[in-house]
């Protein structure tokens, strides 16, 4: 409770202010909720928030206004009679721009609040180190379309980018993305001046995966996740206690560039033995006796099609690399105590293949308290999972604050 000014004047303007303040809280949870959850009744709403109905009613009335949610016929009865009217998002209140930067494509999608997708388009690019703005003038030529496409009362409300490099939050500078070539790579503010857009948010494509995975994946709102990505590195997102696991800076979670065999090979990072050396996309192709095709990509569709005809020496290779990859994932069990840990990229690609010999090496690897909790799991958004997380992040100003700036004033009797 807030303290009470002896002045009668003052006293009044902190009860508004503390009052503003609570329902400014509400507001984010039932937007929130919406959001996750998806329609939902005013009295679905009531017992998932725990407040009343009248003051339900008066927040979906403010979100209403805000041009944040709308409320329209339900879905499934009740009980007898009509269904209730039901709550939901509308995702042409706040879309948000999401990108990707992996080794291999560049993605890019408009998605709406509620994780409604607009569009997005895909683009294989070339396995060959181009500088960050060629590379963002790209980003930006695939986004084009997708933006005239929204109609004028679709609201930007910001742009979320994955990036597979270690990434500083705060501004987007890539300090390192060892697999794209780059090195201090001022990515956020070469998007500000190429797309024009202030409200950009740069993040790891690991940390949005897991992200991704909290909100939308395989077991919503879990607690504790750990996302474990495999491109041509191997990156990883840890979410603690509903919480990301973010470090001083945004570098947590870098368990690529962690020692996993202190007598393997040279890393792109610098050093020697790193996780990604050992079950990487390279150490998959090189056990499986493939070279890398120039678009990356290729490699993998034709190592998957050697793969569905069971050949042997790629069964082997998935059996290996699955054993390095279990291994990883066995250090991040008892690191981190998770529920599940999520398997993506590559290797929700080939999880029917690696299954075996990851289960069976992170068995012997963690401890026995902390696997019989676990849970491991392939990706339920697949290729997908950076760039719905790249979204989620760049609407988390809107649901954290559904009045702030660019909505309209709400007019009250
Ligand atoms: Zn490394």
């Amino acid at each position: 409770m807030p303290v009470q000014s002896p002045s009668p004047d003052g006293a009044v303007r902190r009860r508004g202010v503390a009052a503003d303040e609570v329902r400014h809280h509400n507001l984010s949870v039932v937007l929130q909720r919406l959001h996750a959850a998806g329609p939902m009744t005013r009295s679905q709403l009531a017992a998932a928030t725990g407040l009343s109905r009248s003051t339900i009613a008066d927040l979906v009335g403010d979100l209403s206004a805000f041009g944040l949610v709308a409320e329209g016929p339900g879905r499934t009865p009740s009980g007898p009679g009509r269904p209730s009217p039901e709550v939901r998002c509308r995702p042409e209140g706040a879309v948000v721009l999401a990108l990707e930067f992996a080794v291999d494509f560049l993605a890019v999608a408009t998605v709406g609040l509620g994780g409604h997708v607009f569009d997005r388009r895909r683009t294989a690019r070339p396995r060959q180190r181009r500088l960050p703005d060629r590379v963002v003038a790209d980003a930006a030529l695939l986004a084009e379309p997708l933006l005239a496409a929204l109609p004028a009362d679709h609201r930007l409300a910001g742009v979320g980018v994955a990036v597979a490099g270690i990434t500083r939050r705060s501004d987007g500078l890539v300090h390192l993305a060892p697999n794209l070539g780059w090195r201090d790579a001022p990515l956020g503010e070469l998007l500000r001046a190429q797309l024009g857009e202030q409200r950009i948010v740069v993040a790891n494509e690991a940390d949005l995966g897991a992200l991704a995975e909290h909100r939308r994946g395989v077991r919503p709102g879990v607690r504790n996740l750990v996302y474990v990505s495999g491109e041509v590195g191997i990156g990883a997102g840890v979410i603690v206690d509903g919480e990301p696991l973010l470090g001083a800076a945004g570098y947590a979670g870098e368990a690529g560039h962690t020692l996993i065999n202190p007598a393997g090979r040279r890393c792109g990072c610098g050093a020697t033995g790193c996780w990604e050396t050992e079950a990487g996309e390279a150490a998959l192709l090189r056990h499986a006796g493939s070279g890398v095709t120039p678009t990356g990509l290729a490699s993998l569709d034709a190592l998957g099609a050697r793969a569905a005809v069971g050949e042997k020496a790629v069964l082997t290779a998935m059996a290996e690399v699955g054993r390095w990859l279990g291994i990883g994932v066995g250090n991040l069990i008892n690191l981190f105590n998770p529920e599940v840990v999520v398997l993506g990229g590559l290797y929700h690609r080939f999880f029917p293949y690696l299954e075996a010999a990851v289960m069976r090496a992170a068995r012997t690897r963690a401890l026995a308290a902390p696997w019989e909790q676990v849970t491991i799991a392939p990706s339920r958004l697949g290729a997908d999972a950076a760039l719905v997380g790249a979204a989620e992040l760049a609407l988390t100003p809107t649901i954290a604050d559904p009045g702030g700036a660019g909505r309209p004033p709400v007019f009250r009797s």
